[in-house]
């Protein structure tokens, strides 16, 4: 049985990580628990980051939101600051899990696991989302595409806990699309997904675009190709056919269980086509 400390504020949290070996933080336990039963990781003692208010919650913040590491998927999608300001998250994250891995899992803990597969990370990415990093003694924020340094990886000093995420939305994006490609509509992990952003004139042409791949790379795809291939153009297929090959081109997927590198590559071109459908807003 292992010692799990449950730290109310962040003097406790605090407190408990001066121990020797240094307890791990953990939040809802949805992956760290399955990670423990398979004895992928054994730490000797745990602490838990969810009673403490200080990592909870959204708020407004040098104009654009703070979201506490500690907060749930399902609280993120009954906020009216995520669902009016971020709708390209709050799509990633109805389609995350099901109602009960929402309810426990949390978005600190979908960041941190760091999984090329995990839903909240491709519109982080394209949102450009920034963490922020506390320890006792000090507080750093980071690109959140800095932030993860590999699948699994990151860049969290063992003294330091994910407070939160910050995210600008810029207001001028006007289409905005996430898609998730799985082997079941709920309860899967993705094949591949896709995050875009994209600002579309008044007259049809594609003025700003920000695209993001998950599960088919070590960690999310960019594309400065994908994208440049979609400025000054008009949102048809043959210009998203050409996006989709560069797309193609950028990704590295691989085999796994849930499906083959060649069927991801193909995949994620493909993706970019559902902007067909879009009208701007
Ligand atoms: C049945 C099932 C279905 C799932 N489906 C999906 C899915 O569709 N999409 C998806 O993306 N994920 C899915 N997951 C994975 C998981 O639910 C999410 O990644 C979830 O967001 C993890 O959050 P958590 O709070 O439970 O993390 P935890 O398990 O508590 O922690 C995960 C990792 O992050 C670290 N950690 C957590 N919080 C912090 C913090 N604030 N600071 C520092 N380190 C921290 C822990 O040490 C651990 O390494 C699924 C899991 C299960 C069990």
């Amino acid at each position: 049985m292992k010692e799990v400390f449950l730290p109310g504020n962040l003097e406790e949290l605090w407190r408990a990580l001066e121990r020797e070996p240094a307890p791990r933080p953990y939040c809802g336990g949805t992956d760290l628990l399955v990670h423990l039963r398979s004895g992928k990781t054994d730490p000797d003692a745990l602490v838990c980051l969810e009673r403490i208010p200080e990592l909870s919650g959204v708020r407004e913040e040098e104009g654009g939101l703070w979201i506490g590491a500690a907060t749930t998927h399902a609280r993120l999608l009954d906020d009216p600051l995520v669902r009016a300001r971020l709708p390209l998250l709050a799509r990633a994250l109805s389609t995350l899990g099901s109602p009960p891995v929402r309810n426990m899992g949390t978005i600190g803990g979908n960041i941190c696991t760091a999984s090329p597969a995990g839903d909240t990370l491709p519109p982080l990415y394209a949102l450009d989302g920034e963490v922020e990093l506390r320890s006792r003694d000090s507080s750093r924020r980071m690109p959140l595409r800095r932030f993860i340094t590999g699948p699994g990886e990151t860049a969290l000093r063992p003294d330091e806990i994910l407070a939160g995420v910050r995210v600008t939305p810029d207001g001028t994006y006007n289409v905005h699309h996430f898609e998730k490609i799985g082997i079941r509509r709920a309860m899967a992990c993705s094949i591949a997904s896709l995050a875009a952003l994209l600002r579309v004139s008044s007259s049809g042409e594609i003025e700003a675009a920000r695209l993001a791949w998950g599960s088919v790379g070590p960690t999310v795809v960019v594309s400065g190709e994908a994208e440049q291939a979609l400025l000054g153009k008009r949102l048809t297929r043959d210009v998203l056919e050409d996006a989709a090959e560069r797309a193609r081109k950028a990704v590295s997927p691989i085999d796994d269980v849930r499906a083959s590198a060649a069927y991801r590559r193909e995949v994620s071109g493909n993706l970019l086509l559902r902007l067909m459908e879009h009208r701007p807003l």
